[in-house]
């Protein structure tokens, strides 16, 4: 009987609900904070004819500054202040229809962590893993499949989902960790309803949930709380550029103007110099900005005021949620630059020791260094951001590595590569890295041949910068004879209950490849604790005979590194060339093999090989 009872009142109350037709279907973001340094909150409802109620806010430490309707009577845009005597706890939003109230929610608003603001970034003592978390391990086999999400798990597909999700990485973390990186950047894990090609996750269908298939928002959360616990980091993959085809709101947009090119598709052009280029047609501009990436990712328009602040809001939400110390800019340059602007500066107010890189993918130092924070530019514009992808030196390092030696190709490329940080406001705080999940494998890059490809990682792990590897770089992954993303990002082996081979214990794995690890968790280790490495001084020699010598120092310390080469002679260190950082120091220790060199003039860099000697200090 009580339980007809409570069907009938159910009933009757969706009834209300279904023929008022303004069931709230989303409120986002779900939840804020209090005590947040812009006390401004936005806050997006969605239901049918939603527009027709009139909402109001039932504590008066928080203010409904203004209510916002667009042309589709399904949203509602609530601007809010939070006052700062405002505590945490649930307020109610009410919905009114002739002055009746229809409709409540409560919405809650929580305490910040201690030391939110504050929180510190990734920075120069830190090594980032970049992991695709559908390709590393499998953690959770029942989340392979999610009824309501197309895409299944398929290994045997290169561009189908293998089942790798964030508990494969949280049980990993002992790996990760002793191998040496300090930070962990995730491919993005947000919900991508798509129906194909949804594993690498860069077609965002849902901006405030993790894909079940991943795990979810706790479970991020967890990872981040569990790698902090190992004073690691996590840094999230944002992109505020494009969203996925099958984003909700792309089936019922808030305005006409929600999504570029809506009716008539338009492909961006690419050209990212259009933006700094004074010369560069309106025409051409408004292409590489406004078309779309790919056809199955809409193009939003940032100059939207309510989109530009659902983005920013977005990702603040999950720096806050998350307990993020880091954020990875997808396209940074697509979204144009006054909303990117806007986007940093916002950032680094809420978070001013947080770290975000972008990512801008040129060879032309003078287009990356524009965003880095600290660069006036043209029209004196300057972003905030801080840190930036540095690929014109990733492509440095693979060219001197695998091209002969002349006037202006081979270990030049290297030296000269650094020669331009003259350019850049903030060099150090550029990210450096041999290979990402968009381009071939670092092993692939140097023609598979393990001398290169050990010059490549000494020169990422001591040169200015913040190294970043591409997980499976220290288990010597490749692509041969294919670029196909889906072979670039294959599978962990070990990550996956029934496979052969492990990688995380060494299980089935050939030698070359364990060399190769135990190679990077040697050098990786290493640099944990190398203040002089993280911010020393960086003087370089130009190369001669294909070997490039360069030196870190400070105050205490003084480590030298060489990187020959030449697959034919050694490289004699001539001493006298290199008095200014020597300054008389004559010994010290490979740290790599822990060799003592008692007399450097008569020291030899083998062919094809690098070292790094830690100088002894002259005694006083
Ligand atoms: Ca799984």
């Amino acid at each position: 009987m009580k339980k007809m009872l409570s069907t009938l009142i159910f009933l009757l109350f969706f009834c209300i609900n279904f023929t008022l037709g303004q069931e709230i279907k989303r409120v986002e973001p779900e939840f804020w904070w209090v005590g947040m340094t812009n006390p401004n909150l936005q806050v997006l409802v969605y239901g049918e004819n939603i527009s027709d109620l009139s909402p109001s806010v039932d504590n008066g430490k928080i203010d409904l500054q203004q209510v916002i309707r667009t042309e589709n009577p399904n949203y509602l845009f609530l601007n809010l202040k939070i006052n700062k005597n405002a505590s945490a706890g649930t307020f109610n939003i009410q919905f009114s229809k002739d002055e009746k109230v229809v409709k409540q929610y409560s919405y809650e608003l929580r305490e910040r962590e201690e030391g939110s603001k504050q929180r510190k970034g990734f920075n120069n003592s830190d090594v980032i893993y970049l992991i695709t978390p559908d390709r590393f391990a499998n953690g959770n086999t029942d989340n392979d499949n999610i009824e309501g999400l197309r895409d299944k798990v398929n290994r045997e597909k290169p561009g189908g989902r293998h089942g790798g999700d964030i508990q494969g990485i949280i049980d990993h973390l002992d790996y990760i960790e002793e191998m040496g990186f300090t930070s962990i950047w995730l491919n993005p894990v947000l919900e991508n309803k798509m129906p194909d090609h949804s594993y690498h996750g860069y077609s965002t269908t849902n901006y405030y949930k993790v894909d079940p298939r991943f795990g979810s928002n706790e479970l991020h959360k967890k990872l981040s709380k569990k790698a902090h616990e190992r004073g690691m980091k996590l840094i999230m993959d944002m992109i505020p550029n494009h969203c996925g085809s099958e984003h909700w709101w792309i089936k019922d947009p808030p305005s006409d103007d929600w999504v570029h090119y809506q009716d008539n598709y338009t492909n961006t052009n690419h050209r990212r110099t259009t933006l700094w280029d004074p010369h560069a047609s309106k025409i051409d501009k408004k292409q590489f900005a406004e078309g779309w990436f790919v056809r199955t990712m809409p193009d939003l328009n940032q100059d939207n005021p309510l989109l530009a602040k659902y983005l920013i809001q977005n990702s603040i939400w999950w720096v806050e949620y998350a307990d993020l110390r880091g954020i990875r800019l997808d396209t940074y340059p697509y979204s144009g630059k006054e909303f990117m602007q806007k986007w940093s500066c916002r950032m680094m107010e809420e978070y001013p020791n947080l770290n975000i890189v972008g990512e801008e993918w040129t060879d032309n130092p003078a287009v990356i260094s524009s965003w880095q924070r600290g660069k006036k530019t043209t029209g004196n514009y300057e972003s905030c951001l801080p840190s930036l992808m540095d690929f014109p030196t990733q492509m440095a390092i693979s060219s001197s590595l695998t091209s002969e030696e002349d006037w202006d190709s081979g270990m030049i490329q290297l030296y000269r590569s650094l020669a331009n940080d003259f350019i850049y406001p903030e060099p150090s705080n550029l990210v450096v890295f041999t290979d990402n999940h968009d381009m071939s494998r670092f092993f692939t890059q140097v023609n598979e041949d393990l001398k290169l490809f050990k010059l490549g990682i000494i020169f990422t792990a001591t040169t200015r910068g913040i190294p970043q590897y591409f997980y499976g770089t220290e288990i010597l992954k490749a692509n041969p004879d294919t670029d196909d993303h889906g072979v670039i990002r294959s599978d962990f082996p070990g990550g996956w209950p029934d496979d052969e081979k492990n990688a995380f214990t060494g299980e089935g794995i050939s030698e070359k490849k364990k060399e190769a690890q135990s190679f990077m968790k040697k050098l990786l280790n290493w640099r944990k604790n190398e203040e002089v490495i993280h911010t020393g001084e960086l003087t370089h020699f130009l190369p001669k005979n294909e070997c490039y010598v360069y030196f870190r120092h400070n105050k205490q310390k003084t480590i030298m590194v060489a990187l020959n080469k030449n697959a034919e002679e050694s490289y004699k260190i001539n001493t006298s060339r290199f008095q200014e950082c020597l300054k008389g120091k004559n010994s010290g220790t490979n740290v790599l093999t822990g060799e003592k060199i008692n007399n450097l003039d008569n020291y030899k860099i083998k062919p094809k090989s690098g070292v790094i000697i830690e100088l002894k200090p002259n005694s006083k």
